[in-house]
């Protein structure tokens, strides 16, 4: 089209001055022959043909569905448009997760992620092209994420957790189609969707962090913070039952439909401590637990299968939470602080019985539940330190970890309730 303006008589003037309120003037220093700069002018013509100019001061206006209105919907779809059937892959924009993993996910499902065999083809010159994390294999999607032990150890574990078979991945999108053609409800591929998002970029983080050599996460604690972070409250927002509100219950509902009809014990829910602990009570309900003694009933590969607290007995979920000498020292002053008497348990199931047949009402039962729940988190909390942690933690601020934890949580939830810390301290079950 440029060769169209040196033919403009006075090439600096307006659009103002071309527009005469109800048609284009066109001025030219020679008429137009036909060839090549006729054509652009013909092609100019049709594109400004619709065009209408007012007398109205200049504007912008971003409206997209020509309602006169912005709205970041819009533009998420407009874009989407633009930018997706090239690629092939449409969005799979999950409102339940953050839109960083979102982006992620994106990124990966059009193989954008800079994997060191993406790079290498690319022409940078990087030291290998090797897994950074188990140099086994050339780093692409489908080791990184699926083939290679850490990602295969991960999906084993998840699907485990879910209860639901394994998928045949031979590409990063399988994993997706894997859901959508399973035959699951649609809130149960909601809850998968969150998982398989969350779990993809949980192994892309272990993997950046094995590349950049920083404080990388514990092999054995990334199935952890999947779930921790699949059902997070604080960092993923739920909008499962179409409302903005975090909803427990909606939690709930989608734990229960996806993952509970075949464990036998209900959840017990509980409205004061978060939903990790609600997920950990209900998986040490159901003895869903990696206990060294359940792992090596499950066939994995265990150095040993003894308390790695005391060293002096079979590490099982009783054992653990209960009856392991730091267990039962812990459950005392708990029991002390509330006041209560209480035997050792043996079991999840003998503690609820036992709340149960001391609560009166409701409202104790369940604020009896939440400190039991938190005394066992902290020490499942202390076990994983043991075992994992440097240095060794000590055991002497259990109690004082319970006793915090357990107030910070009850003053979150229940706000009207104007306890104060020293009123917790001596008598957190007093109403
Ligand atoms: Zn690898
Ligand atoms: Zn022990």
């Amino acid at each position: 089209m440029h060769r169209s303006k040196s033919d403009f008589q006075d090439r600096r003037c307006k659009v103002a001055d071309r527009w005469d309120g109800s048609g284009w003037k066109w001025k030219w220093q020679r008429p137009l022959e036909g060839g090549r700069t006729y054509a652009d002018f013909q092609e100019l013509r049709t594109k400004v043909g619709a065009v209408r100019c007012t007398e109205n001061k200049d504007a912008w206006i971003w409206d997209l569905n020509q309602d006169d209105e912005f709205t970041v919907a819009d533009t998420r779809r407009w874009i989407d448009d633009l930018v997706l059937p090239t690629g092939g892959v449409e969005t799979r924009w999950c409102a339940l997760i953050p839109r960083k993993v979102n982006i992620f996910v994106w990124r990966l499902l059009l193989d954008r992620l800079p994997t060191r065999e993406r790079l290498s083809g690319r022409g940078f010159e990087i030291e290998s092209i090797l897994c950074p994390v188990c140099g086994m294999a050339i780093e692409n999607l489908l080791h990184l994420f699926w083939r290679c032990e850490v990602a295969s150890c991960i999906w084993s574990g998840i699907f485990r957790w879910l209860q639901i078979p394994s998928f045949e991945i031979n590409h990063p999108k399988d994993v997706f189609y894997s859901v959508e053609a399973s035959r699951m409800r649609l809130i149960q591929k909601k809850v998968l969707e969150v998982v398989v998002g969350t779990t993809l970029w949980i192994i892309w983080r272990y993997r950046n962090d094995v590349v950049h050599d920083v404080g990388k996460m514990k092999k054995c604690v990334l199935i952890d913070c999947i779930k921790e972070f699949s059902f997070s409250e604080d960092k993923w927002r739920w909008e499962l039952n179409g409302s903005l509100e975090f909803s427990v219950a909606a939690v709930r509902a989608h734990l229960d439909a996806s993952t509970l009809p075949t464990a036998a014990s209900p959840t017990r829910w509980n409205r004061f401590v978060p939903i990790k602990i609600n997920i950990f009570a209900w998986q040490v309900a159901s003895n869903r637990f990696p206990t060294r003694l359940n792992l090596e009933q499950k066939g994995i590969d265990v150095d040993t299968i003894m308390c790695p607290v005391c060293q002096r007995e079979v590490e099982s979920l009783a054992h653990i939470l209960f009856k392991c000498e730091v267990a039962i020292a812990v459950w005392g002053r708990v029991a002390n602080w509330c006041d209560a008497y209480m035997p050792v348990f043996d079991s999840f199931g003998e503690m609820t019985q036992w709340v149960d047949a001391k609560s009166n009402t409701n409202d104790r039962r369940a604020k009896v539940d939440a400190v039991f729940y938190t005394t066992m988190w902290v020490l499942w909390k202390f076990r994983n330190d043991m075992v994992f942690g440097d240095p060794k933690p000590k055991n002497d601020m259990l109690f004082d970890s319970i006793v915090s934890f357990s107030f910070n949580w009850f003053c979150n939830r229940k706000s009207k309730d104007a306890r104060n810390w020293n009123a917790w301290m001596i008598r957190p079950l007093r109403n």
